[in-house]
C-alpha cells in the first residue's frame, strides 16, 4: 500500500500536498516523488519499466526522482531548504 507525502518549502512557501508514494495492490507500476526542472514544482508520478517517466505537471521527460523516503529537498522555485512530510497513517490502494 502507498502512503502520501507534502512538500513545503520554508523559503517561498511553494508546497504540494497529497502526493502519493508507493504502489497499490500490484508491484508495479509505482508512483515516485519527483523533483522537476523544467517546470520547478515537485510531485508524485508513476513509474513504470518500459515506459517513460513524466513530469504529472509539464510532461517533460526527465523528472529528477526521489528516494521513496526522502524527507529534505531543496525547493525547485527557490532553492530554499524545504521539507518532505511523509504521512504513513494516510494510506492507498
Ligand atoms: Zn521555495
Ligand atoms: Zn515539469
Amino acid at each position: 500500500m502507498g502512503h502520501f507525502a507534502d512538500f513545503r518549502c520554508r523559503g517561498c512557501r511553494y508546497e504540494e500536498v497529497d502526493l502519493g508514494v508507493g504502489h497499490g495492490r500490484k508491484p508495479t507500476p509505482v508512483l515516485k516523488l519527483f523533483r522537476c526542472d523544467h517546470c520547478h514544482s515537485v510531485g508524485s508520478t508513476w513509474v513504470q519499466e518500459g515506459r517513460v517517466t513524466r513530469c504529472s505537471f509539464c510532461y517533460h521527460d526527465e523528472p529528477v526522482l526521489l528516494a521513496d523516503d526522502v524527507t529534505a529537498l531543496a525547493c525547485p522555485k527557490c532553492q530554499a531548504p524545504g521539507v518532505v512530510t511523509h504521512r504513513r497513517d494516510a494510506t492507498w490502494e
